[in-house]
Parts: structure tokens; C-alpha cells; sequence
């Protein structure tokens, strides 16, 4: 037997074997030559030293498509003594830099950071139906209802109809414009025309970007109009309601496909000490739901008058879907996992992601003209456009959102006692990493941390390799958790 078959050896691809000789050489770099952009500098990322804490480190973010890298140290000392107990410097790492997450919550824009926040905000919303994450398991008990509001209608537009022609009209009347006022086919999820407007020139696309422009106002309004009717309905004063009971929300914003937002909310009540404090007797899930009838029917604002437009006064949709949130088993309601795990869905699609809007703000009306969204989502970015060059209408600053279609509000909102904050769970998450790490036995200890930004994002071969490790974190955790389903079954 040969003792040096080369077993510790990385094994040495036929081809670089004699480099010394020039025509092995050359067909070595005409080999390289032929590869693409991206095998190239998958070769040049292999043949550094480092290349395996490379690895670690995009490992350690989750394949991130978009890594920010940070330059600098971290020096812990024992408070009394000054000694350092623990450093850590970016001078021996790959490039002396550190890959940090860009958390992006888009799936367009990074799929492995929008996964993870989607998993925070589910337990975001989650932690306050069913407790966890500091806030009481008692919240499960608490009046709760899942509501949906929805934008007002801007004109007749196709829709699915359960099987059901769209808009069937007898005598076929038509518009001003000349366009039928029904449609007898039967459009299926996924047909194009679904959502367009019957007659683009009858659609008030004004209307519909200034209801955008609005609905953040609108959605306080409500919140307001509840608080209001429960008061009204106790006899307290509404100054006074808070003493009583505190009403929380919990709200993502979804684009429908008539590329209007409408609001998924959890509305919870509890008693005056928030979510560990059992609201009064009175203060029941059917007086809540009423109360969320009268306040999605009355709030309403009045845009002031425009040349362009006349007043518009703005309100919510007559659609309106109430439903309480069951606690347990065989209650009448959703069930508080499957509202938990509906709203986060919501929130890693973006406005880009729904074919609603773009992901970034657009320069002009050539920018939008060349968008790659339905006519009609660009005839609403183009009213953005229009509208936001009226003086009257600068606050909406409707041009530097005309890529979301007028709407500025966060995908996400809560009030301050739904339940727990992003920053506290990733607070968590990185405590969680230090003490899977090494364990530090001092306890007065003094950090002093130095950083800077140096730079983001991938070159092409680690890209790949950065999608690659990405694909391969979310198989395992599909798998970690269908065992986990399995065994909690079992
Ligand atoms: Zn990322
Ligand atoms: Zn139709
Ligand atoms: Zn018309």
C-alpha cells in the first residue's frame, strides 16, 4: 500500500497538476475565459484562504442576498479591573470586514431576511392572541375580533364571481365613453383582467389615489370612533375610557387586486393595566364588534377643495368583515394561529410583489411609462404624478409615492400594548446566539465598540453561493419543523 496516497491532500483537478508548463497553463486560462462571470469568481472565491470563514459568516446571516459589511471591534473589560475578558476585531476575518443582515422584510428583494421577518412579525401578532414573548397567556381570554376594512368603490371593475358571470346587464347599456357597463364572462383566479376597471375614463383614479393618500388618517379615525362607541355605550367619558379598558390593535395593509389597500386588523380589548389585566364585565366581544361597525361606518375626512377635483370627502368601504377569534377548540371564530400566520403572509409582500407597485420611487412620468405593471396600476402611479404636482396637495407628497400608489403607511402597525416590538425579538434572537456562544462568567463588565460601514452586497460567484446557503437553512427548518408537526401530533 502507498503511504503517500495524498488521503490529507486536497485532491488536485488533471488540469492544474503541472502549471509549470506553459501550454497547461494556457488552456488553464482559456478554460477560465470560457467560464461565465460567475464561475470565475466562484474560483477566486475558493482560492482564498479565508474562504471557509467567508462561509461562516454568510452562514451566520442566513444567506442574506444583500449583506451590509461592518469594519471595527468590540472590547469587553471587567469594570473593576480593566482587564479585557472578551474582543473580537475584524482584522483576521475575510477582507477585515463582518457580513450583517440587510433585513429587508421583501421577498423580492431578499428572500432569507424577508422569511425571518416574516417569522417575527407572526410571532409579533401571535404573541398577542396567545401570550408568549412577555405578554401573559391570559390574552387568549380577551374579547378578539380579525377585522377586515376596505377601501370605497372607484368604479366597476372585473371580478371573480364564484363561477358566477362578472357583471351580467340584460339590455348591455353602455357609457359616456361607450364601453359596456357589464360583462358576461366568467373570469378565473389568475385571468388578467380581473381587477381592471370596465372603463378606465369612468374610474375615479383620483379618487382612489386620494383615499391611498388618506387611509393611514383614516384607519386613526377608526381607532378613534371605537374608542368613542365604547365609551358612549359605558357612560364614561372618552377621556376617562382608558381607566377602564384599553382597546389594542394590530393591522397589516394588503393590496387587492384592484390595487387598492385594505386593512387585516386584531383588535383585542384588556383591562386598564394592559395586556395582564382582565377588562371589565361590560366590555364583552360583541360590544367591541359593534363598536367596530359604527366606527369603520362614520370615519371619514374631507379633502379640501382643489381645482383639479372639487372636495372629496374620503371613507371606508361598505365591505366590512367582522369575525371574533376563538381561544379554543370548538368556539365559533378563526382560530388565533391561523390569524397569526395569515397577517405575516401579508407582510413580506410588498407592493412590488403583488405586481401593485414598484420597489423603488420613480423620477417621472417616462419612469412610469416604462413600469412593468397592468395599465391600470400605471394609470394610478401616473394620478400620483399628476396630483402631487397641486400645491394644495404637496403634504401627500404623492410623487415620492407613486410607486405604492399614494399609500405611505408601514405594512405593519400595533398599538404600544398589542403585544411585543420587532427590536425586543431581535434583541432576543442575538441574546439567544451570545449565550450559544461563548459564556462570559463576569458580571460588571464595561464594552466598548467601535464600527464602521464599509460596504454591501455580493460580487456574483457569492451571490450564488449565498442563494445556495439560503435554499439549504429554509430546507432544514421545513424539515425541523414538519418533525416538530409531526412528533406534537404523534
Ligand atoms: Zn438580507
Ligand atoms: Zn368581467
Ligand atoms: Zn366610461
Amino acid at each position: 500500500m502507498s503511504a503517500d496516497s495524498g488521503a490529507n491532500f486536497p485532491r488536485i483537478p488533471a488540469s492544474f497538476v503541472d502549471p509549470a508548463s506553459r501550454s497547461a497553463e494556457l488552456a488553464r486560462q482559456e478554460r477560465l475565459h470560457a467560464l461565465s462571470e460567475e464561475d470565475r469568481d466562484l474560483v477566486r472565491l475558493a482560492g482564498d484562504p479565508l474562504f471557509g470563514r467567508w462561509l461562516e459568516q454568510i452562514t451566520a446571516v442566513g444567506g442574506c442576498a444583500h449583506p451590509v459589511y461592518l469594519s471595527g471591534t468590540t472590547i469587553t473589560r471587567d469594570a473593576s479591573t480593566g482587564e479585557v475578558v472578551s474582543s473580537y476585531s475584524t482584522a483576521d476575518e475575510p477582507g477585515e470586514r463582518l457580513a450583517v443582515r440587510c433585513r429587508n422584510r421583501r421577498a423580492t428583494v431578499c428572500a432569507p431576511c424577508s422569511r425571518l421577518h416574516a417569522g417575527d412579525t407572526f410571532h409579533l401578532v401571535r404573541s398577542g392572541l396567545v401570550g408568549g414573548k412577555s405578554v401573559p397567556d391570559a390574552v387568549r381570554g380577551r374579547p378578539r375580533l380579525f377585522v377586515t376594512l376596505t377601501a370605497p368603490g372607484f368604479g366597476p371593475v372585473h371580478h371573480t364571481a364564484d363561477g358566477q358571470r362578472c357583471r351580467p346587464r340584460r339590455d348591455g347599456p353602455v357609457c359616456e365613453h361607450g364601453r359596456p357597463l357589464g360583462c358576461g364572462q366568467v373570469h378565473v383566479d389568475g385571468d388578467p383582467l380581473v381587477g381592471l376597471p370596465l372603463c378606465a375614463d369612468c374610474y375615479d383614479y383620483v379618487g382612489h389615489v386620494l383615499w391611498h393618500a388618506h387611509a393611514g388618517r383614516l384607519w386613526d379615525r377608526f381607532t378613534t370612533g371605537v374608542r368613542r362607541h365604547l365609551a358612549t355605550a359605558a357612560e364614561i367619558p372618552r377621556s376617562k375610557l382608558g381607566r377602564h379598558v384599553v382597546v389594542s390593535f394590530a393591522k397589516v395593509a394588503e393590496y387587492q387586486r384592484r390595487a387598492a389597500v385594505h386593512f387585516h386588523a386584531v383588535v383585542r380589548l384588556d383591562g386598564p393595566a394592559g395586556p395582564g389585566d382582565l377588562p371589565p364585565a361590560w366590555a364583552t366581544g360583541e360590544l367591541l364588534a359593534e363598536a367596530v361597525r359604527s366606527a369603520a361606518a362614520a370615519a371619514s375626512i374631507r379633502v379640501p377643495e382643489s381645482h383639479a377635483f372639487g372636495t372629496e370627502l374620503l371613507g371606508m368601504g361598505r365591505e366590512l368583515d367582522v369575525r371574533p377569534i376563538r381561544a379554543f377548540g370548538k368556539d365559533e371564530g378563526l382560530s388565533d394561529d391561523a390569524v397569526a400566520a395569515y397577517v405575516a403572509k401579508y407582510v413580506t409582500k410588498g407592493a412590488a410583489d403583488t405586481a401593485m407597485g414598484l420597489d423603488h420611487a420613480v423620477s417621472g412620468l417616462d419612469d412610469i411609462r416604462a413600469a412593468p405593471v397592468p395599465g391600470h396600476v400605471r394609470a394610478l402611479m401616473g394620478t400620483c404624478w399628476r396630483l402631487g404636482g397641486l400645491a394644495e396637495l404637496e403634504h401627500l407628497r404623492l410623487r415620492a409615492w407613486a410607486h405604492t400608489l399614494g399609500f405611505r403607511g408601514h405594512v405593519l402597525t400595533k398599538s404600544r400594548h398589542y403585544s411585543t416590538t420587532y427590536a425586543a425579538l431581535r434583541a432576543e434572537r442575538a441574546d439567544h446566539q451570545r449565550h450559544t456562544g461563548e459564556e462570559v462568567g463576569h458580571l460588571d463588565t464595561v464594552t466598548d465598540a467601535a464600527w464602521r460601514y464599509v460596504g454591501s452586497g455580493h460580487t456574483p460567484g457569492a451571490a450564488l453561493l449565498a442563494a445556495g446557503i439560503a435554499e439549504d437553512l429554509a430546507t432544514n427548518s421545513e424539515i425541523a419543523r414538519e418533525e416538530l408537526a409531526w412528533s406534537g401530533e404523534g
